[in-house]
């Protein structure tokens, strides 16, 4: 293969973070009543034959020229691997790729499978990260989102993790949740804050249309709050971590200082690149972009077969790219870098945007420091969707 074309070669003053290694596991417990995400009920058989399969795929990817720095197991469930198949897979990536000593591998975890033996095992096989989708510290939210854990489980889970010695853990919480009212989701911020976690991420719940959870809301009489108070959960819940002394870096991320900052999702927000292994999973890697096919069965028998996974492999255009860097970039607290954004793309976004930014500008939604910077403000962030359509078929010349 070509040297890769990213991060260390690129334009000077554009220097951007080395590629991350994607793994998809799409085993879980029991299917949450809102999820639709790619992902099946856990079966040992099928998990230890997909585990080969995405070994067999790693290694046939080998390059030891991809200088990687960074693995992410994400899911489904990947904390229902057995430690020992973490390894073969942590294995796989070192022998395929040049990746750094100092790499993030981070493992997406469940409170309720999350046991001594597991994670010990985990940090023994080389993971430093874990992020707990903990999404409430109430038992009633929890249970209506059809969650196998309780909020005591997902407290023992931290102290396990902290004993088995990670020192880099992230809870996920979800807020608007059916019945849930903005006192109830500031419990949930601040239970968080007692675990003192290294970074936490908030999501807005959002109900697809099919989701089971619809049809259990209308039975049950459950609403979401209002729009306003979804409003002012996100910004009292921001409130609670700045003063708990978290610093937000991403519109719904926040992290301890001192590199507590996911670097494997920060390659999504900074035009980073990243391989994807495991069904479904996505990849953008030397100004390629292709999906894997996404179902379990079919990733196992093409592997087993010898035939490729990797669909709609393409390159990415001009308009894409800079679309998407504005999109992804715009999401960091810390906004755009306009030189380095002009220095990359060579594209002034004031001069093309200006007119259409200015309005978000006056309105103390944006914040521009000319030459320098064009960032949301926290008020901006919720409104995040709004702003950005002004980029939206910009012609790139
Ligand atoms: S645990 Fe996560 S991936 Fe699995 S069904 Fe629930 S929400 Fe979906």
């Amino acid at each position: 293969m070509e040297k890769p074309e990213t991060s260390n070669t690129a334009v000077p003053g554009s220097r951007l973070p080395a590629p991350g290694i994607y793994i998809h596991i799409p085993f879980c417990a029991a299917i949450c009543n809102y999820c639709n995400f790619n992902r099946g009920l856990h079966d040992v058989g099928l998990r230890q034959r997909y585990v080969d399969a995405l070994i067999v795929d790693i290694r046939s990817f080998a390059d030891p020229s991809i200088q990687a720095d960074t693995i992410f197991f994400g899911g489904g469930t990947p904390s229902l691997l057995a430690p020992s198949e973490v390894a073969r897979i942590i294995q796989a990536c070192r022998d395929s790729f040049d990746l750094s000593p100092d790499s993030e591998i981070t493992i997406e975890a469940n409170p309720e499978s999350s046991t001594e033996e597991a994670l010990n095992g985990f940090r023994a096989a080389g993971a430093n990260r874990l992020s707990f989708g903990v999404q409430s510290f109430r038992d009633e939210e929890l249970a209506r989102l059809g969650r196998l854990h309780s909020s005591h489980t997902a407290r023992q889970a931290v102290k396990t993790a902290r004993a088995a010695g990670f020192d880099n853990l992230s809870l996920d919480l979800m807020m608007w949740l059916p019945g849930q009212r903005t006192a109830e989701w500031l419990t949930s911020v601040d239970a968080l804050i007692d675990q003192q976690p290294d970074h936490a991420s908030l999501y807005l719940l959002e109900i697809y249309p099919n989701a089971p959870l619809r049809d259990e809301m209308a039975r049950a009489g459950w609403s979401v709050a209002p729009d306003e108070d979804a409003a002012e959960m996100y910004l009292e819940g921001l409130a609670r971590l700045d003063r708990a002394g978290f610093e937000q870096y991403e519109i719904s991320n926040v992290a301890r200082p001192a590199a507590r900052r996911s670097r494997h999702n920060l390659k999504y927000w900074q035009e980073g690149e990243w391989l994807g292994f495991g069904c479904g999973a996505h990849a953008t890697f030397r100004g390629e972009r292709w999906r894997t096919v996404s179902a379990t069965g079919d990733y196992i028998d093409r592997i087993s077969a010898g035939r490729d996974v990797r669909l709609d492999r393409r390159t990415l255009g001009t308009d894409e790219r800079v679309e998407e860097a504005l999109f992804m970039g715009l999401r960091l607290a810390e906004g755009l870098d306009l030189a380095a954004f002009h220095r990359r793309h060579g594209i002034d976004i004031w001069a093309r945007y200006g007119p259409d930014l200015s309005t978000y500008v006056t309105a103390g939604l944006l914040r521009h420091e000319p030459g320098r910077r064009l960032a949301l403000t926290r008020d901006g962030m919720l409104l995040a969707n709004d702003v950005m359509t002004v980029f939206i078929g910009g012609t790139v010349r």
